[in-house]
């Protein structure tokens, strides 16, 4: 079959071909439009159909147009490295999909008839395949609706698509000289400049950087777009937090350094404690210029953790902070269809360990309570022996003691955590105070009198290895293999629903389409029964940067964009069917 199709690829016909096609097609049957799969050359670039939908309100055509970089004539400079790479081909596809807005008729019949779509793009700065520039060619992928009355093609407004709407849309977007070369290496060198940051984090021993003149609110809690200037307190570091750091393309750039261990941010509700963690949390990933959020800054390993009730979990070892359950279950195997505020909190963090998260940022509006503290008089009333639950607060100096790992906690509710701070920031009126020794000698002088529970060490971070037969994406009679994001929250896979709702580092449906296929594609090529999870997902990390996404994908599609592992992790920890033996 493949073979086949690259033969008949390889005939590259001509646009007048595809003119006679359409003309010869128009008013038949939808099915005839399979005729115009294949290759144009046109005056400016090819056009690729790679796919026909098959009919008017299926999922829309694949398509690409490819331009010779002696017409596009992008200058080398402009990608001449990796990051830089994925920050122009970001903007063309942003330049791309706006064009397709000024000049797309949209509607022409039936169903998606005369739709033309490129992936949608978020606030963040993903490595996607919307769009490829290399020093041979500039090429996007994107859909288009084949237009047609009810099943009855319309050939005319297809050739009108194809010839006029699409060629201009190019014209836009792929060329150089029709840019504005100046807003674009703009957001290069912003892009750049994040990425330098992120990459010297850990000589300086900070977790996460925020720059001073930052915008962190959005413009509504549905809505990741900043909030209006006029409304915003912008932010200002605390001088005793405050770094200096020097980009490539910045003379310097100021702001608070959030130094390694642990730190709390306390401070009134309504203060902005909650929103400085949201921005840490996509710290992880560049923004746009314009964002408010371009120079908050966190490390590539940087986990958020929340309690997530009712969430299923597999063979997770929570040892280090559930044991001795009322009915004897195995927690260094724990599995559960339903599981409570605490336990979802411990296997969250655990499986976020599992395979190598540094940072990990806790808000106390998204814990379970008891997973948090437990002070000293419930201490004296609830002994130890009757609580299977270790609090965080006893173990989150071991945790950064034994492997290492940093937290940001938000906590305005108890002040039980001043005993393991290292650093403390205030947030008043929107604005970061570091209050550290003030904490340090209240603690001093008012001890809380509580016992530390829960041992000398962290705990065993245990790795596991999924089994292949956990992962059958199959369905139906025909045994189809069906993956397909629902939205950008969950992936139906096969039989299965896979609900990420509480996975907040996911930021596009792109990167949920990804992480559905990487599931089949690591059940295939990596989940031997051997490797562990961590080892898998560092493979897929590698050879996504490597080789670009497309090597790891079933075809080429604009549809995709890459996820983090942490992201593909937690799909994979969240599928019902998942078997594992203990790595
Ligand atoms: P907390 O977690 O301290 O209770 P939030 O972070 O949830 O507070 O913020 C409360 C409200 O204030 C939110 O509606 C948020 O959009 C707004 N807000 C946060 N930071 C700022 C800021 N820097 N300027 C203006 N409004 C802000
Ligand atoms: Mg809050």
């Amino acid at each position: 079959m493949v073979i086949l199709r690259e033969v008949l690829m390889s005939s590259t016909k001509l646009a007048s071909d595809l003119r006679s096609i359409l003309e010869r097609i128009d008013a038949r049957g939808y099915r005839a439009y399979k005729d115009i799969e294949g290759e144009y050359k046109f005056e400016k670039f090819y056009l690729y159909i790679d796919h026909v939908q098959a009919d008017p309100y299926a999922a829309p055509s694949r398509v690409r147009v490819r331009v010779d970089q002696k017409l596009a004539r992008f200058p080398l400079f402009l990608f001449e490295n990796a990051i830089k790479k994925v920050a122009l081909e970001d903007y063309l596809t942003r330049i791309f999909s706006k064009s397709i807005k000024e000049v797309a008729k949209r509607f022409r019949g039936s169903g998606r008839s005369g739709s033309i779509a490129v992936l949608t793009c978020s606030q963040q700065v993903l490595p996607r395949s919307s769009l490829l520039v290399n020093e041979t060619f500039v090429e996007t992928r994107f859909t288009v609706g084949l237009p047609a009355r009810g099943r009855r093609i319309l050939g005319q407004e297809a050739k009108e698509m194809f010839f006029e709407e699409i060629p201009s849309i190019i014209e836009k977007s792929l060329f150089y000289e029709s840019l504005d070369s100046q807003d674009l290496e703009h957001h290069l060198e912003v892009v750049e400049d994040a990425e330098f940051i992120r990459r010297h984090l850990e000589e300086k021993n900070l977790v996460a950087f925020v720059a001073d003149g930052s915008l962190l609110p959005r413009a509504s809690g549905v809505d990741e777009r900043p909030m209006r200037k006029g409304k915003a307190v912008l932010f200002s570091s605390p001088p005793s937090l405050r770094v200096i750091l020097y980009p490539p393309n910045k003379r310097e750039i100021k702001g608070m350094g959030i130094p390694r261990g642990i730190t709390l941010i306390v401070g009134g509700g309504y203060h902005g404690k909650s929103t400085l963690l949201d921005a840490l949390a996509v710290g992880c990933y560049n923004h746009i210029p314009g964002d408010g959020r371009e120079f908050v800054i966190s490390s590539p390993d940087t986990v958020m953790i929340r309690a997530e009730d009712g969430r299923f979990a597999k063979n997770v070892d929570i040892s280090p902070f559930i044991s001795n359950l009322p009915l004897g279950e195995d927690t260094t195997s724990f599995s559960t269809l339903d599981a409570s505020g605490s336990t979802s909190q411990a296997a969250n963090i655990m499986e976020a360990l599992e395979i190598g998260a540094r940072v990990l940022l806790i808000d106390e509006d998204t814990s379970a309570t008891n997973f948090m503290i437990r002070d000293e008089r419930m201490q004296r009333l609830v002994k130890k022996d009757k609580e299977p639950i270790t609090p965080l607060i006893d173990k989150i100096k071991l945790l950064y003691r034994d492997p290492g790992v940093s937290t940001i906690l938000v906590m305005g509710g108890s002040g039980d955590y001043f005993d393991v701070a290292d650093t403390v920031i205030m947030m008043d009126t929107y604005k970061p105070v570091e209050v550290s020794s003030e904490a340090r000698s209240i603690a001093e002088q008012n001890k809380t009198h509580r016992s530390h529970e829960g041992g000398e060490v962290f705990g065993q971070v245990r790795s596991r290895i999924p089994l292949r037969e956990s992962f059958d994406p199959r369905k139906g009679k025909s045994g189809k293999v069906k993956i397909k994001p629902r939205g950008m929250k969950s992936i139906a896979f096969g039989y299965e629903l896979i609900d990420l709702s509480w996975v907040e580092q996911l930021v596009e449906e792109a990167q949920t389409r990804s992480i559905g296929d990487l599931i089949y594609y690591a059940a295939r090529q990596l989940f031997d029964g051997k490797r562990t999870l961590r080892e898998a997902l560092k493979i897929i990390e590698e050879k996504m940067k490597e080789e670009g996404l497309d090597s790891l994908l079933p075809f080429i599609s604009g549809q995709y964009a890459a996820p983090r592992k942490y992201e593909l992790a937690a799909a994979i920890n969240r599928l019902t069917s998942l078997k594992c033996r203990r790595g």
